[in-house]
């Protein structure tokens, strides 16, 4: 018989091992600098999150400080989306890796303005559109964010108004690809509305503890960890899950799913958000990219992590 069973892996002392291994190593990869705002930020923050199903949270570095979550905010917009919509959102948005970047414009054109996936920015356009529908882009910000506020339990969460105000001003290949699938007939609302909800969840700020608590539903079969309460089935967290992992490291997803073998978003801001399924999320954070434009630090934290736990999808 095939041995599945795990010990219980000791959470604080595989982080704090990580956080010593690297530690020395914090600054590497290249900060985002499409904006200022990010261009900013001190490349020397590294910080780490694991929150378990059973509620247990486990930290290292700078894991209280909020930063820009950028497009892991991609999943939870997603979530909200197939909540109004369900499976009729595939109509608008494709579920495949995309093989091209995050913004890019010519893959859109050939397939006639419908997004690759949810997760490139062409993909997570068309969602926000669908979270607008019938509403102001005031009701639709206020409602990703108390979303999010409720998922983390955190009433602390907010958006950087400086990071949504520079995303709006310097957006230009953002409301190219908006103005694009508009003129494909693709959006329903304004595309000002739209593109304003998309750089609002973008310039969302949130700490490693804070994300890896959104999070937990998803590796929790659905179900808030703590109340027991439902947020999507069973079966959708499944799928959000497959998404994250084929689709949500842009051009480095396959990379990623090699060496941690676990779902998980990036963005920009140097964030990844993870999800253990049936055991925990975790979140890290550290500002400097890979080529790929994924957290350089945050993905060999979490490979690391991922070996010391035994963590995968992919087997025992
Ligand atoms: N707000 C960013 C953009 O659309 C998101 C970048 C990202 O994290 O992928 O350019």
């Amino acid at each position: 018989m095939i041995e599945t069973e795990q010990r219980t892996p000791d959470l604080q002392a595989i982080l704090d091992e990580v956080y010593a291994a690297l530690e020395p190593r914090r600054g590497e990869g290249k900060v985002a600098d499409y904006i200022p705002q990010l261009a900013r930020i001190n490349p020397q923050h590294f910080g780490m999150a694991i929150v378990t199903v059973d509620g247990a949270v486990y930290t290292a570095g700078d894991a209280e400080l909020p930063f820009s979550i950028q497009s892991i905010s991609k999943v939870f917009t997603l979530t909200l989306a197939l909540g109004k919509h369900g499976e009729t959102l595939w109509n608008r948005v494709g579920r495949e890796p995309s093989g091209s970047a995050f913004n890019s414009i010519v893959q859109l054109e050939h397939e006639g303005g419908k997004p690759r996936n949810p997760f490139i920015n062409a993909g997570a356009i068309t969602v926000s559109d669908l979270i607008c529908a019938g509403h102001s882009p005031r009701e639709v910000i206020g409602e990703i964010l108390r979303f999010l506020r409720y998922l983390a339990d955190d009433d602390d969460i907010s958006i950087d108004p400086a990071v949504a105000r520079s995303e709006a001003a310097t957006g230009f290949r953002n409301a190219a690809l908006a103005n694009f699938m508009r003129a494909f007939d693709k959006l329903s609302s304004p595309v000002d509305n739209v593109l304003g909800v998309y750089f609002h969840h973008c310039a969302i700020a949130m700490s490693c503890v804070q994300l890896a608590k959104a999070g937990l539903f998803l590796a929790n079969g659905g179900k808030q960890a703590l109340t027991g309460r439902t947020v999507v089935s069973r079966e959708r967290a499944r799928r959000i899950n497959a998404l994250m992992l084929t689709c949500g490291h842009y051009d480095g997803s396959g990379d990623f799913a090699y060496h941690v073998g676990l779902p998980g978003k990036s963005g920009v801001g140097g964030g990844i958000m993870a999800v253990a399924p049936g055991r925990a999320a975790l979140a890290v954070w550290s500002p400097g990219l890979n080529q790929n434009g994924n957290s350089l630090l945050g993905s060999v934290a979490l490979e690391m992590i991922a070996q010391r736990t035994g963590w995968s999808v992919f087997g025992p």
